[in-house]
């Protein structure tokens, strides 16, 4: 078989490793094992959300509403914005996903940070795109300009707060940013842990309504896999002007998430006080996170997700293996070519394990 060229150099996503793998390969049992390596919520999701997901069991035979009228009807109450302003997707890879596709062939660039979100880099490369990046890990505005200067690219991604790094930038920095950005370059902020940023620290909290009034070149990504704890659902979506997302609906399969996920989606929203004690614990948790950085002398990045990035003096990957072992995932950054590890902010028990684990093997 003949497969496209630009296939050639991609290396694919390596997904942090399911608890399947640990129970097949270590046999370990599935209640001792501690997944913290995909930053999903380590509290599951709101009781709301999974009763009603049990009343409407038996809609699995049916297709979903594909307007997604209620849900889009959610978003547009939570964000301020219009239904025509939202497009819904199987998570916000697949907004990742149909916008590059929308933009991109063999001639176009994509600028982004050297450490970020692989998916830009990896369905960029499958568009046939030239990748382009900056020279600092995070990111770092003036960097962006020089190459945004030098190369116009068609498409620049802004991950806040970036993953898998953990910072963020001030709004008003981006938008002093944007400011300098020409319309024909579209500027996606990937909002997937903005709901940590907005609770920890209001300037960096980027409201797609606003951002979209100012900027029409730019998209919001919004995600439920992170603070609504929803992963497994696959539910994301895209906030742009009303424009751009009917072009983005064109590369929209129908019934692109499932009836279930709609539903869990739209309960999800309404119980914020879930999100919230959600949001509250993780910070309270990372502080013990950096309190063992400290002490230990190892450098981390101020994080404003819910996990965080820890530079080691060990071998990395050694130290990854040896957690797995152990029952205990976390993220490798060898493959990132960083000496680090990147740790989901587990709940208070899990945190006390991974906690002492740490302190005998760093
Ligand atoms: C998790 C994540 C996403 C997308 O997650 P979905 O589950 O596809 O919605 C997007 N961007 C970043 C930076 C993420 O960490």
């Amino acid at each position: 078989m003949v497969f496209k060229n630009t296939l050639k150099n991609i290396k694919t996503y390596e997904a942090g490793k399911p608890i399947e793998l640990l129970v097949r390969k270590y046999g370990i049992l599935p209640k001792d094992i501690i997944k913290l390596a995909s930053n999903e919520n380590p509290y599951g999701t709101s009781k709301k959300v999974l009763d009603s997901l049990k009343q409407n069991i038996s809609t699995v035979s049916v297709y979903p509403d594909d307007s997604m009228y209620e849900l889009k009807d959610a978003l547009s109450l939570e964000h301020e914005v219009q239904a025509n302003n939202i497009i819904v997707g199987a998570g916000s890879d697949q907004i990742i996903e149909f916008i590059i596709n929308s933009i991109c062939d063999k001639n176009s660039k994509i600028l982004m940070s050297k450490t970020t979100f692989a998916m830009y880099e990896i369905y960029g490369k499958i568009a046939g795109a030239t990748i382009l990046k900056t020279k600092s890990g995070r990111h770092i505005l003036d960097e962006f300009v020089v190459q945004y200067k030098k190369h116009k690219p068609d498409i620049i991604f802004l991950c806040m707060p970036n993953n898998p790094l953990g910072e963020s930038l001030d709004k008003d920095d981006i938008y002093m940013f944007l400011e300098t950005i020409d319309k024909n370059t579209t500027v996606v902020i990937d909002g997937a842990y903005q709901e940590f940023a907005k609770y920890k620290n209001k300037n960096k909290h980027i409201p797609p309504k606003d951002l979209i009034e100012k900027y029409p070149n730019t998209i919001y990504l919004g995600t439920f896999s992170k603070a609504y704890g929803l992963g497994g659902l696959r539910v994301g979506y895209g906030i742009s002007n009303p424009n751009t997302i009917e072009v983005l609906h064109k590369l929209r399969p129908p019934f692109n998430i499932t009836t279930l996920s709609l539903r869990a989606a739209i309960e999800a929203l309404k119980d914020k006080e879930f999100v919230q004690d959600s949001i509250k614990n993780n910070f309270k948790q990372m502080k013990r996170y950096e309190q063992f950085a400290d002490k230990k002398g190892l450098k981390y990045i101020e994080s404003w997700t819910n996990f965080i990035f820890i530079y080691l003096e060990k071998n990395s990957k050694d130290l990854a293996q040896k957690l797995l072992e152990k029952g205990i995932i976390v993220r490798d950054m060898t493959s990132y070519g960083l000496n680090a590890i990147r740790i989901t902010i587990g709940t208070k028990s899990q945190n006390d394990i991974v906690l002492e684990q740490l302190e005998a093997l760093c």
